[in-house]
């Protein structure tokens, strides 16, 4: 009998032992805070690209996006070498009908008409039509600050109390505004002081955009700060600010942004090589810096297709896009990037960081994306 209750205690001893020791590891196994995704997660991680323009009725884009397990917010926008906007909301309506599952569209307005008296109400006009279309974002872009002026020749900044209602009307239809607003700091240098190839090639291609040739124009900081007079206006407008908010330059600025603005999320679209710039001499600061804001980043590219003559190109420079920046965020790897010349080592995020910036911030800050 004796031996008998000693083989049970034995045996529940090592059931308990060995369920505690297996439910330990089970949680180390499942602890996002600890655990860390490889190379090889890339496809099976649902993620998405909330900054992409796909401008043409084609499924090349598409089709690549879902093979890499990518959610997409396509934007309209206006720049004169883009079809209009008409004609991009035509597509992305078909497209969005044809790839619900993986599209979703952000509509925009234009600003030609704006010394007109009827400009307010035809905004508001095409926005709800929009809305009503399934828009779950606006974008407005650098031509508001760099392009548009009044009759007195006065540039036209995003603070300008004629733009009011039309972000009343945003906030009140609970959609996100997106704002393309200034532009990356490197714009106001000399193309040899910039610091990222990118920018080098885009300046020296649009030189109406490289401030540095642009004296009369408002400086850097008359765009941040108009865009912040705008936000003081509207503290419960959903915004994100595109391409790091144009405060790619420097974390600490950003991080200040964030602190002052708790309505303000950034995308990253075309602007991840300023984050892996400034890693180069400070990468536990950069790391740092996005565990700290991991509720304000999201992930995204600016990938951007016109008309697709070679899809196999277009889906080769889609994959490689994405699977380097999942690199840099995920892995601790020593790798190349075509931005700079100096090598730099991934920033080996944890899970949970990576969850955020690759999904959960796209869902907060754009609640209809599918
Ligand atoms: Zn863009």
């Amino acid at each position: 009998m004796k031996f008998k209750n000693y083989i049970i205690y034995i045996l529940c001893f090592c059931l308990q032992g060995c369920g505690e020791a297996k439910k330990e590891q089970l949680l180390q196994n499942a602890d996002p805070e600890t655990g860390f995704y490889s190379l090889e997660d890339f496809d099976s991680v649902q993620k998405y690209d909330t900054h992409v323009h796909i401008n043409v009725d084609d499924s090349a884009f598409i089709n690549q996006a879902e093979r890499n397990n990518f959610r997409l917010l396509t934007i309209n926008v206006n720049p004169p070498y883009y079809p209009s906007i008409e004609e991009q909301q035509q597509v992305a309506l078909k497209l969005v009908e044809a790839y619900p599952q993986i599209l979703s569209y952000a509509t925009t307005f234009n600003v030609a008409n704006w010394g007109s008296e009827e400009w307010q109400q035809q905004t508001i006009s095409y926005l709800e039509k929009s809305f009503g279309n399934g828009a779950i974002a606006v974008k407005i872009w650098k031509n508001i600050g760099m392009d548009l002026r009044e009759k007195d020749g006065q540039f036209v900044m995003i603070d300008n109390p004629r733009f009011d209602p039309i972000l009343d009307l945003i906030e009140k239809n609970n959609v996100t505004l997106i704002g393309h607003l200034g532009e990356p700091r490197n714009a106001w240098l000399p193309i040899e002081e910039m610091t990222i190839t990118g920018d080098q090639s885009y300046f020296a291609k649009n030189p109406k955009y490289h401030m540095y040739l642009q004296k009369d124009f408002p400086s850097y900081q008359d765009q941040i700060d108009a865009r912040d007079r705008m936000l003081v206006k509207h503290p419960n407008l959903k915004f994100v600010g595109a391409h790091l908010g144009s405060l790619e330059w420097n974390i600490n600025k950003l991080a200040n942004h964030f602190d002052e603005f708790p309505n303000v999320a950034v995308d990253m679209a075309a602007r991840v090589p300023h984050l892996q710039f400034q890693s180069i001499d400070n990468r536990e600061k950069v790391r740092d810096f996005i565990i700290k804001y991991q509720d304000r980043l999201i992930y995204s590219t600016d990938l951007s297709v016109e008309s697709i003559s070679n899809p196999d190109e277009l889906k080769k420079t889609m994959n490689d896009r994405w699977v380097s920046d999942w690199r840099f965020f995920v892995t601790d790897d020593e790798m190349k990037v075509s931005a700079f010349s100096t090598n730099l080592k991934g920033l080996k995020l944890p899970k949970a960081v990576i969850d955020k910036i690759y999904r959960g911030n796209a869902k907060k800050w754009f609640p209809s994306l599918i």
